[in-house]
């Protein structure tokens, strides 16, 4: 059951969030949009394609401080931050719901995830969408207030307690609409059937199709950067110019650069680009499947738009034979 708000509303909806948490919104950025610390709704693009960075950079940031020392004392960096989202599509909505699948104990994940408010937005998928073969056009509880567009106004919906608070504001209107489940329809450029797909991957492990990726892949990672649910991480000792001062950072990593699979003794279990990028695809759409039910991926189209090489995932996804 949904509450409509009138568009000019929206406004007194960010500013209530506003006052008890620091406001991340999609941002028009010269030709990109960008999610950022918005503190006036006017800089706030709602109608917006994709950002180029999905939420976890906010999640599991770049860099991340797990502790700090100082003369031997360790000094404990749990994040503190209320952060809301205002305006996430249901495809990143949704990657955050798949990351809590792995990092629900992680104490600084955890501590963001539990202080945070996840308010989405409709979105009109774009040529590179497929989120609808992924699963990931469903609204789940991962948000908390979805607002879907309709006419001059938005439906929101509420799927958690922190939702229904905002629900029973006066700036949405008393009449009540009614939906059995919110989902994003469209015609997808390539549809197809993931699951299938998942289980080729191990059986046809020669296929020609990673030979010829790795050709014209450049190992750039911008796709596994873009991607909001690749999170492949470091983790580095900083030491600073003051004596025993530093700290533990996790960082990014990505399963696509040669450094990553190589262990003590110079041994390196993905040698070439070949086994790399057929790494990428078993984890996202066969153990990731088989661990959780649902793939690794939401169709977000960020790996394909921000390819320099052209790669489409979903072309070499149907050519596993996932139609
Ligand atoms: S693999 Fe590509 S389409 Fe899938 S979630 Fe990651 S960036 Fe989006
Ligand atoms: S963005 Fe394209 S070229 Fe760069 S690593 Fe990914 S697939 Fe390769």
């Amino acid at each position: 059951m949904g509450k409509k708000i009138k568009k000019e509303n929206l406004k007194k909806l960010f500013e209530d969030i506003s006052k008890e948490y620091k406001v991340i919104a999609p941002v028009k950025r010269e030709d990109d949009y960008v999610l950022m610390e918005v503190k006036d709704f006017s800089q706030v693009a709602l109608d917006y394609p994709t950002t180029v960075l999905p939420p976890k950079k906010f999640l599991l940031p770049y860099k991340d401080t797990i502790f700090a020392f100082d003369g031997g004392e360790f000094k404990e960096t749990i994040p503190e931050e209320k952060i809301a989202f205002f305006g996430l599509h249901l495809c990143d909505v949704n990657a955050i719901g798949r990351l809590d699948l792995v990092f629900w104990n992680d104490p600084y994940y955890r501590a963001r995830r539990d202080k945070m408010l996840v308010v989405g937005i409709s979105c009109k998928p774009s040529e590179s969408c497929f989120c609808k073969s992924t699963g990931a056009n469903v609204l789940t509880n991962a948000c908390d207030l979805y607002l879907k567009a309709e006419g001059d106004s938005y439906v929101g919906f509420s799927m958690t307690e922190k939702g229904r608070k905002l629900l029973s504001q006066l700036y949405f209107g008393p009449e009540t609409v009614e939906e059995r489940e919110v989902r994003v329809e469209y015609e997808e450029k390539i549809p197809l059937d993931i699951y299938k797909i998942g289980k080729r991957i191990l059986e046809d492990y020669n296929n020609p199709i990673w030979e010829e990726t790795a050709k014209k892949c450049l190992a750039c990672t911008n796709c596994t950067l873009v991607c909001p649910l690749c999170y492949c991480y470091d983790v580095i000792d900083e030491t600073f110019v003051v004596p025993n001062e530093g700290q533990r950072v996790r960082c990014w990593d990505s399963c696509l650069l040669l450094s990553f699979a190589r262990v003590a003794g110079g041994h390196n279990f993905r040698k070439d680009l070949k086994a790399r990028y057929r790494n990428v695809y078993t984890h996202k759409f066969k153990t990731f499947v088989d661990e959780f039910g649902v793939p690794s991926c939401v169709g977000c189209g960020r790996c394909v738009t921000f390819c320099p090489a052209d790669i489409d995932l979903r072309e070499n996804l149907s050519k596993l034979g996932g139609v």
